[in-house]
């Protein structure tokens, strides 16, 4: 199964050598000694007691209502002078676009964003969730001596360790398996493992060891035992992306930027000269709570266009004769039982019949496996196809011993996402295209930053404002930037420089690997629902706790075997800025994505706990039930199940199909599945330990 990285490391020793010897010479950190401390022991901002010893849970500044964020928007018309003009006004609320406003806002710049779904709707949530240097491209860069491929591998592994230190309760380490079927090909995957730890030097997260077949089998009871004789585990990072990508608007909006959900940019403005000077939006919430639904101007000294796969669209309202610079390629990913991987540990394929690679990685109590990239169009929600589904399936399937074998009926849910990936001009096919990014800037000034990948997202933004200060002449600033962890503290002075690697976003500065059970502490929930909330919400977990007292029900289970409950519905509505019952299914709590079948069941009441909470009448009800079943064709609903009614739920007619994830805990909290396993045999007796390598 390791063939094709085994071939890699074949190439001869002076590849990789000389590879190394080139990060050396533009002054990378070849190795030190890591800094592995990932540690979250004790809280940034540790939770306060009174004199008796009780818990005072903190104060939360709020995040400004749409409705507030809208007046804000529409009062940037440009009429009243220079007050009445942003300097930034960003289109787009995916990783690109939230990023660029926290870099922004934080050196002081007056900023906008607007997104015409939900933040994180387009590519941002639909990713395979790592937050990686890229062993696949590390491959590339050493067979084909490619020093900018390079380049990026050790970037993105520079920018995973920041990733991981501003949104600890999201992001974690994670172990991830390469199996080995004979030891002659372990020197080389060792090697090459060893050069993705090097590169990463002082960023690096724990190093990668060998392990005997019988650890491998432990940690995997379901893999294939045939011809196995151990495993190579290397370490990458992995976050909850759509929550990311939230957290990300929310704390710009916390430090000043008027955010906004569901608002479409329809056309921009130019001046009297050609320049751009703004754009035209819409609010597609209009007669759902939004305002009138007629397009206004918004004025900004520079418009960005970080609108990922429809950054093209967006050039073509600048030009309409713009070249495509965007190459579309998607990717399938199907939701499997968490019983697959149980002890918290991925496996990489990188011998897929096809030659693409297939991650299988535990994620949020279950199993994501995915893979990319093909060419296609865009398209506004993306539906898995059959066929990759399928190869996903029987590639997962070849890992495993043939009682694992998987159908699907063990497929949870289903998505597509598409890579907003920057053409080469030269290049034939979309996998021989740069992982690279790009921020140009068009003749009238409409400023583009595409490409890259979750990852590098914070780099991307820092490019992209650096860019934006020198073509608008904008003047950044030293803020003082508000306290937002809840306990009043003094808030930072920045002082006009980026400050995105060190600023924790919303939920950081309180999050330890205690909150768990201080939540527990102070309300009675139970364990695993203490755990989803400290490592979805980190600090906010108490925001969200703090509805259970309030209203009836709200730590009710909106699905039996997952950790969601009522509460993160109104904390969703209340101060995070969800507008839909997709938003807060799917992007605020992962129901649909985890399971959608489970999503449809708690569909009813979410929709009730929603209208609760943002005033819905029965006609506005029935549009949400609508959307959102048409939303969860991309979450891979059954075509059978799209029209089934509210009442077909209710009654008990529409039976949960799956129902698999419903029988069980797996060992780590993974939801168990019926997928057959052999019995775990006992450790070999001498096998390696990962100081042997
Ligand atoms: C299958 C797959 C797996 C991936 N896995 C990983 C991974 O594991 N790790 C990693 O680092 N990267 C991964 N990536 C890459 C990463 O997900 C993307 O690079 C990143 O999410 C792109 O973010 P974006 O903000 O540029 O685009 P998007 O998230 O698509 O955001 C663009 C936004 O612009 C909005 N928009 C469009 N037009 C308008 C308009 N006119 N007005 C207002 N808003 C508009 C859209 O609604 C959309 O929300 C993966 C990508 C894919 C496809």
């Amino acid at each position: 199964m390791a063939s094709r990285l085994t071939k890699l490391w074949r190439r001869p020793v002076a590849a990789a050598a000389a590879t190394v010897v080139v990060a050396g010479g533009c002054g990378t950190v070849l190795y030190s000694k890591s800094n592995k401390n990932l540690s979250h022991d004790v809280a940034a901002v540790p939770v306060r007691r009174d004199a008796r010893g009780n818990i005072t849970p903190p104060s939360f500044p709020a995040v400004r209502s749409r409705a507030e964020q809208l007046a804000d928007l529409r009062r940037h018309d440009g009429q009243g002078g220079g007050e009445t003009e942003y300097d930034l006004l960003i289109v787009g609320g995916g990783a690109t676009g939230t990023g660029i406003a926290l870099d922004a806002v934080t050196r002081g710049l007056k900023v906008a964003l607007v997104e015409r779904d939900d933040f994180s709707a387009g590519t941002s949530s639909k990713s395979t969730k790592l937050v990686h240097g890229g062993v696949r491209y590390l491959e590339k860069a050493v067979w084909n001596l490619d020093y900018p491929q390079l380049e990026l591998v050790i970037e993105a592994l520079r920018e995973r360790r920041g990733f991981l230190n501003i949104a600890p309760h999201l992001s974690r380490s994670l172990p991830i398996l390469l199996p080995l079927q004979s030891w002659l090909q372990a020197p080389y995957l060792w090697a090459g493992c060893k050069m993705y730890d090097l590169l990463a030097g002082s960023q690096g997260l724990e190093s990668s060891y060998l392990v005997s077949r019988a650890r491998a089998i432990e940690s995997f009871p379901l893999l294939k035992r045939d011809n196995l004789v151990g495993a190579l585990v290397y370490y990458d990072g992995q976050h909850n992306d759509s929550r990311m990508n939230v957290s990300l608007a929310l704390t710009s909006s916390l430090f000043g930027a008027t955010v906004l959900n569901h608002v479409e940019v329809t056309a921009l403005d130019k001046d009297a000269d050609g320049k751009i000077c703004g754009a035209k939006v819409r609010d597609l919430m209009a007669g759902r709570g939004g305002d009138d639904g007629k397009p206004f101007t918004v004025r900004a000294k520079g418009v960005i266009n970080a609108t990922g796969p429809f950054t093209d669209a967006v050039e073509r309202m600048d030009d309409p004769r713009r070249r495509q610079i965007v190459a579309p390629a998607s990717g399938a990913h199907v939701m499997l039982p968490g019983n697959l991987c149980p002890k918290g540990m991925g496996i990489l394929d990188a011998a897929t019949s096809d030659g693409r690679v297939v991650f299988v990685l535990p994620w949020q109590g279950m199993t994501v496996a995915g893979t990319t990239d093909k060419a296609c169009e865009v398209e506004t929600e993306p539906v898995a196809r059959q066929d990759d589904v399928d190869f996903i399936l029987n590639e997962v399937s070849k890992l495993l011993a043939p009682e694992s074998r998987l159908t699907r009926d063990h497929v949870l849910a289903t998505w597509s996402g598409i890579r907003p990936l920057v053409r080469d001009p030269k290049a034939g096919n979309t996998e021989s295209l740069v992982r690279s990014h790009l921020v140009t800037v068009s003749a009238s000034g409409l400023l583009t930053c595409a490409g890259g990948k979750w990852t590098t997202y914070r780099q991307m933004a820092q490019d992209a404002v650096d860019e934006a200060i020198s073509t608008f002449n904008l003047v950044p600033r030293s803020v003082a930037l508000p306290d937002i962890s809840g306990y009043g503290l003094p808030g930072s002075i920045t002082n006009g420089t980026c400050k995105t690697l060190t600023t924790p976003v919303v939920g950081a500065h309180g999050y330890s690997t205690s909150l768990a059970s201080q939540l527990m502490e102070l309300h009675p929930i139970d364990a695993d629902v203490a755990h989803h909330l400290a490592t979805s919400y980190g600090d906010r977990a108490w925001a969200v706790l703090a509805f259970t007292s309030s209203s009836r029900g709200s730590t009710a289970r909106l699905a039996p075997s997952f950790p969601f409950i009522e509460a993160e519905l109104r904390h969703a509505a209340r101060s995070e800025l969800a507008c839909t019952a997709a938003d807060a299914i799917s992007r605020r709590t992962r129901l649909a994505f985890l399971d959608v079948d489970a999503a449809l069941h708690a569909l009813p009441r979410v929709i009730d706990v929603l209208a609760e909470e943002l005033q819905w009448g029965e006609a506005r009800k029935q549009h949400e039930w609508t959307a959102t079943l048409r939303f969860m064709r991309s979450m891979g609903l059954d075509e059978d199940r799209l029209g089934v009614t509210r009442e077909e739920v209710v009654s008990g007619h529409v039976r949960a199909r799956r129902g698999l994830a419903e029988q069980g805990e797996g060992e780590s909290g993974g939801r168990s599945s019926g997928i057959e396993s052999s019995p775990v045999p006992e450790l070999e007796s001498g096998a390696l330990s990962r100081d042997a390598a």
